[in-house]
């Protein structure tokens, strides 16, 4: 049996970017993947601002298109953000992963495709997991030493058991590839378009993203839990994304190049174990997908990052530093979270059309752009806040001078 230092389950951007960086640092790694190529799987819409190029030295082979706009579609109207530069970029989530994973193979590790991971023994010295292969259905079986659960919201590898799980908050998307004629193209080109309130989303957002050439995402995505007015509803993900594309788009002969969907679990307060029994989990394996936009990517790839270092550490002295693996992580991160978890409930299950369209009002009467995106993105609220005390003092020394507002 093939012995490796690390086994890491699930190719995605957790698992891709975990081989890529301890292939790096000399270590005998095998990344492995259910699904034969990249290409089966391409669930996710991969929207974000230009950081995550520079932070994990991503190439323009994996960007899809950039965007310079940001616009916030409610039921009645339409909030736009608009600069001359590039804030962002859509991603080829397939090509992201491939990139990952031929890094990986050019720092020495290995990728094996089309094997599903089914279960695992723990020894004194390691583990040994079992794998299914998707086109003979053989199993075969490898050890290591440790292994990572990179595989996202299933969580495959830490439990064996699902009612072992914490509680999940579930969350699903959408999303058509549409090749649509060039001026219509042109007109969304610049855009990362969100949809919000009851006309054009349900208990989640809605978009539309560019991508290369002629190429748009349009998706839904939706939160599980109930919603006051929302539940009699008898609209899906799926027919809000058909409805953006012929009511808003209004795209007429367009070509459907893919339909993919995926789900996002996520534990409130982060309550996912990170390591136990010589299995370390990475990305939404362990809740790194933000609650409020479901942005995922580049909070994946930064768990990976992080745990990358303490594996190592692992490995080299044989020093277990799991906990501080968790623990640093949720000093970074569960503060905004639990933030993001507050908003994306209210926003999302509790307030009327109205509600949604005053503080989208207010925000743009009132944010720069870039004060959006740190809010938005970054999770940094302290401007957006600040601004929102100014108008609300400002109105009430109006008040107290006598002055009608
Ligand atoms: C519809 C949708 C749209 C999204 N849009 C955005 C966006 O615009 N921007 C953004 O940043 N994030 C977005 N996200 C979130 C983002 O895609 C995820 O947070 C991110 O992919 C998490 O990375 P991961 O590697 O932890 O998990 P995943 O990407 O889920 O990867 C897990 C991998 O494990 C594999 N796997 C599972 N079980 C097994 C098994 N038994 N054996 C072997 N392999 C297995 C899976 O096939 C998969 O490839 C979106 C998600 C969805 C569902």
């Amino acid at each position: 049996m093939e012995s490796f230092d690390v086994i890491i389950v699930g190719g995605g951007p957790a698992g891709g970017q975990t081989a890529r960086q301890l292939s790096k640092l000399g270590h005998k790694v095998l990344l492995t993947e259910r699904y034969k190529s990249f290409e089966d799987n391409n669930f996710s819409s991969a929207g974000m601002t230009m950081v995550p190029l520079e932070e994990f030295q991503l190439p323009e082979s994996v960007v899809g298109a950039y965007w310079k706009n940001l616009v916030i579609q409610c039921t009645k109207d339409e909030y736009k953000w608009e600069s001359n530069e590039k804030k962002g970029v859509v991603l080829d989530f397939g090509r992201l992963r491939q990139f990952l994973a031929d890094e990986s193979i050019s720092n020495g590790g290995q990728v094996l495709m089309g094997h599903r991971y089914v279960k695992k023994e723990v020894l004194d010295d390691g583990v040994i997991v079992d794998f299914v292969d998707a086109s003979t259905k053989d199993t075969v079986q490898y050890k290591a030493k440790l292994v990572v659960d990179a595989t996202g919201p299933v969580r495959k590898v830490m439990y064996d058991n699902k009612d072992d799980q914490p509680y999940m908050v579930l969350g699903s998307g959408i999303e058509y590839l549409i090749k649509v004629d060039q001026k219509t193209y042109d007109k969304y080109k610049d855009d990362l378009i969100f949809f919000l309130g009851h006309k054009w989303a349900l208990k989640g957002y809605s978009w539309i993203f560019p991508m290369e050439n002629r190429i748009l995402k349009v998706g839904a995505g939706k939160v599980h839990i109930e919603a006051k007015d929302q539940d009699a509803t008898n609209k899906t993900t799926k027919k809000l994304t058909e409805m953006v594309i012929k009511d808003y788009i209004k795209a007429e002969n367009y070509e459907l190049l893919d339909v993919h969907g995926g789900t996002l679990r996520y534990s409130p307060s982060i309550k996912d174990t990170f390591f136990q029994d010589n299995v370390v989990a990475v990305g939404d394996a362990v809740s790194t997908v933000n609650p409020l936009g479901g942005e995922g990517i580049r909070y994946a790839m930064q768990s990976a990052d992080l745990a990358s270092k303490h594996i190592d550490e692992y490995l080299k002295t044989g020093k277990n530093t799991f906990d501080k693996y968790r623990k640093t992580w949720r000093k970074r991160n569960l503060l905004k979270w639990q933030i993001c978890e507050v908003s994306s409930k209210r926003v999302y299950t509790k307030y009327t059309d109205e509600q949604i369209e005053n503080r989208m009002k207010f925000y743009h009467q009132n944010a720069s752009f870039d004060e959006i995106i740190n809010a938005l993105f970054y999770f940094r609220f302290n401007n957006l806040l600040k601004r929102i005390f100014q108008v609300y003092k400002t109105k009430v020394e109006y008040m107290l001078s006598g002055k009608k507002f």
